[in-house]
């Protein structure tokens, strides 16, 4: 929302009074003054006027998950356990989930509060490279690279997909990097082959590895550099 609108909010100033505050540099955002009525206020922001808090800020909140399988990636279901399930936050309830990966599939899994950073995460015009170790039950044919290159066509979704870089590391696995995030898309690519996988870990998205301390079932808060990654 405009700061120019919260203040405006509150009972006791009307439009010009909120104007008159901007104007006079007594409102504070995050310890800075802020005189532009256009600046946008959200729930993290703490907003002070004078010494007086009109709005004390909630925490943003930022994890990396490593994601075991057999936990969904969703915020509730009635069969399995949620990844969620294995966060030990109070307010849980106020997490959504940067992305998501299928029930069997490990690896690396960001969870936030913050729905303007996790939008720039998932949007399909973010672009974020996401970097999977796949496993396969045939082997790894030489032509996959030049096809995940020049795109598939997803009849569902009526889409080619991003061109894509894969690397074989040996006779059935390899190291696939997408630049999109479809439904199924890496056993979707392989299956295009005929080519079940038998094993998908994400390793990264975008500059973020997943950490190698950690264990299937591990979380940890990300540091602001992480978060500035986005
Ligand atoms: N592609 C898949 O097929 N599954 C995932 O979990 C992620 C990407």
């Amino acid at each position: 929302m405009r700061l120019d609108r919260f203040l405006s909010n509150f009972a006791e100033f009307n439009r010009l009074d909120a104007r008159l505050l901007l104007a006079a540099g007594r409102i504070r955002v995050d310890g800075h003054s802020v005189s532009d009525g256009r600046f946008e206020i959200r729930e993290f922001n703490r907003v002070e006027l004078d010494e007086r808090v009109l709005q004390p800020g909630k925490p943003a909140r930022y994890f990396m998950l490593y994601k075991p399988s057999g936990h969904v990636s969703a915020t509730e279901h009635p069969e399995h356990p949620t990844v969620l399930d294995l966060l030990n936050e109070p307010d849980k309830h106020e997490l959504h989930l940067g992305g998501r990966l299928d029930l069997t599939t490990t690896g690396l899994l960001l969870i936030t509060n913050d729905g303007h950073w996790s939008r720039r995460l998932t949007l399909p015009g973010s672009k974020q490279p996401k970097v999977y170790y796949v496993e396969t039950e045939q082997p790894i044919e030489a032509e996959y690279i030049e096809t995940f290159a020049q795109g598939l066509y997803f009849a569902f979704e009526d889409l080619t997909t991003l061109p894509a870089q894969l690397e074989i590391l040996d006779t059935r696995a390899a190291r696939l990097t997408l630049h999109e995030g479809r439904y199924h898309q890496v056993k979707r690519m392989f299956g295009h082959f005929r080519n079940r996988v038998v094993r998908l870990h994400r390793e990264s998205v975008g500059p973020l590895q997943l950490d190698p301390h950690m264990q299937p079932g591990d979380y940890r808060s990300l540091t602001a550099e992480e978060v500035a990654c986005f």
